[in-house]
C-alpha cells in the first residue's frame, strides 16, 4: 500500500498529469500541485469514467464512479464507501467550484471499490476495463453549478483485455488461471512458522510451470496472466471463451477456516468443478474465492450481478458439467500420486471464474498455504513442478479420453441409426 502511494507521487513530481488508459485510448488529467501532494478536480476523469460529483450538503459530496459511491468531506482525509472508511494522503478541497481529490484516491481507493478500475504501478497509470453491456451514459452534474448541469460521456463497448492469438486449426488449446494477483494477494500463510507465502505468487508460478508442460505436449496455452496483475473474475473467463478455449484450469491455494480446531493443521489437495457447493466446506472455499469480486468494485459489484446473466452462462456451462466434473477426476487423480497431504476429493461449487467460462472447467487448491509444512511445499520451485506435471498429465489423460469419446461419437453419427 505506502509503495503504491510511493510510486502515484513519484510519478506525479515527473509529470504534471495522471494517465488513464483502456484498450483504445489514452488520456492525460492534469494534476494541481499542493503542499499536501498532488491533487486532481474529479470532473477531469469524466471523458473515461463514469463519474459524477454530488454536492450533498455544507462540506459532505458523493462521488459517483461506474456506479460506486465514494462519500467525502472537504478538509477532512478520509473517503466513506459503504460502512468502510478508508484514509486520504490529504483532505479534499474546492477549488473555483471544482472539487480536487489527492492523487492516492485514484491510484489506491479507486482499485479497491470502483469495478473495473486497476493501478497500474509500475507505470503509474488507471487502467479501466470494460465490462459487458456498460454501455449507458454517465452524468455529470457539476459541483457547486448554480443549476445541475449535465453531460454526456462518450460511450465505450471495446473490450480493452489483452490481444489473443487466433486458435490454431486442429490443436487443443489449455486456458491457464493463475488465481487472484495485484491488489488481490488471495490467502496469505502459513499459520504459525514456515515460510510465509501469498497465493497470488503460488499461483503464477506454478500456472506458468503448467503452460510450459502442456506447451511441451504439444498442447496451446493462454494465460488469463503472467504478471502479479489483477485480472477481473468475469474477465478471466472472457479471456477463456475469445480465445477458444478447450479447457479452463484455475489454479489456488486453499486457506483453513480460523474457526476449525486446529486450522493450522488442515492439509491436502482438492479440485472443483462448477455447480452449486453441496457441503459447507465447499462453501468456504466457494465464497472465499469469490471474495476476489471484493477488489473488483466492492459489494455494489456484487449486488449488480445480473440474475437473468447468471442463470444463461449457468445453461450455457451445464453442458460441460459432465466433461468438468471427468477433468477434474483426473487431475484429481494424478495430483494424488505426488502430493503429500491428504486427498480431500472432486468437489463442486459456484465459482465466478468458472460461471463465465463457456468449456470444461476446474479449479485446483493445490494445497493449504495455512498449513506450515504445506506452505513449504507449496514454495518449493522443484514441488511447484511436480504439482504442474501431475495437473498437466491429468489435463492430456482427460484431452485422450475426450477425443476417444468425440471419435466414438463420430463414429456412431454415421453407423446404422438404432
Ligand atoms: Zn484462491
Amino acid at each position: 500500500m505506502i509503495a503504491a502511494l510511493l510510486g502515484a507521487l513519484q510519478i506525479a513530481a515527473a509529470s504534471p498529469a495522471l494517465v488513464v488508459r483502456d484498450g483504445q485510448h489514452t488520456v492525460r488529467v492534469p494534476l494541481v500541485a499542493s503542499a499536501n501532494g498532488p491533487l486532481l478536480r474529479v470532473e477531469s476523469l469524466a471523458s473515461m469514467l463514469q463519474i459524477a460529483v454530488h454536492h450533498d450538503s455544507s462540506s459532505y459530496y458523493t462521488i459517483s464512479v461506474n456506479g460506486a459511491r465514494l462519500q467525502v468531506s472537504t478538509g477532512v482525509s478520509v473517503v466513506r464507501v459503504g460502512s468502510d472508511v478508508r484514509p486520504l494522503a490529504s483532505a479534499p478541497v474546492m477549488a473555483a467550484g471544482h472539487l480536487l481529490v489527492p492523487l492516492q484516491l485514484v491510484s489506491e481507493i479507486f482499485p479497491h471499490v470502483v469495478p473495473n478500475t486497476r493501478w497500474d504501478a509500475d507505470k503509474g497509470q488507471l487502467v479501466l476495463f470494460t465490462s459487458l453491456g456498460d454501455a449507458s451514459n454517465g452524468l455529470v452534474q457539476q459541483a457547486g453549478a448554480p443549476a445541475p448541469s449535465t453531460r454526456t460521456v462518450a460511450t465505450r463497448t471495446e473490450h480493452p483485455l489483452p490481444p489473443i492469438p487466433p486458435k490454431r486449426a486442429g490443436r487443443r488449446l489449455v486456458i491457464v488461471d493463475a488465481g487472484h494477483g495485484g491488489v488481490d494477494n488471495g490467502m496469505t500463510g502459513p499459520i504459525g512458522d514456515g515460510p510465509k507465502i501469498r497465493e497470488k505468487d503460488i499461483t503464477l508460478a506454478v500456472a506458468l510451470k503448467l503452460g510450459k508442460r502442456l506447451r511441451a505436449h504439444g498442447i496451446d496455452v493462454v494465460y488469463t496472466r503472467t504478471t502479479d496483475t489483477l485480472i477481473a473474475l468475469d474477465d478471466r473467463g472472457r479471456i477463456a471463451n475469445r480465445a477458444g478455449g478447450d479447457l479452463f484450469i484455475s489454479v489456488h491455494v486453499n486457506a483453513a477456516n480460523p474457526n476449525w480446531k486446529d486450522p493450522g493443521a488442515a492439509r491436502g489437495f482438492e479440485t472443483y468443478f462448477l455447480a452449486e457447493a453441496h457441503t459447507e466446506d465447499a462453501r468456504r472455499v466457494e465464497q472465499m474465492e469469490n471474495e476476489s469480486m471484493r477488489f473488483e468494485g466492492g459489494p455494489a459489484a456484487v449486488d449488480k450481478d445480473d440474475p437473468l446473466g447468471f442463470i444463461l452462462s449457468d445453461m450455457k456451462q451445464n453442458e460441460h458439467l459432465r466433461e468438468s466434473s471427468e477433468l477434474a477426476e483426473t487431475i484429481q487423480d494424478h495430483l494424488a500420486e505426488m502430493h503429500p497431504g491428504p486427498n480431500r476429493g472432486v468437489k463442486q461449487a459456484g465459482f465466478r471464474v468458472l460461471v463465465t467460462a463457456y468449456m470444461p472447467a476446474v479449479l485446483v487448491e493445490i494445497g493449504f498455504g495455512t498449513n506450515p509444512r504445506e506452505a513449504a511445499f507449496l514454495s518449493s520451485p522443484a514441488k511447484q513442478n511436480a504439482i504442474a506435471d501431475a495437473i498437466a498429465a491429468g489435463a492430456m489423460e482427460y484431452l485422450q479420453g475426450y477425443e476417444r469419446r468425440v471419435a466414438g461419437a463420430g463414429a456412431a453419427a454415421t453407423g446404422p441409426t438404432p
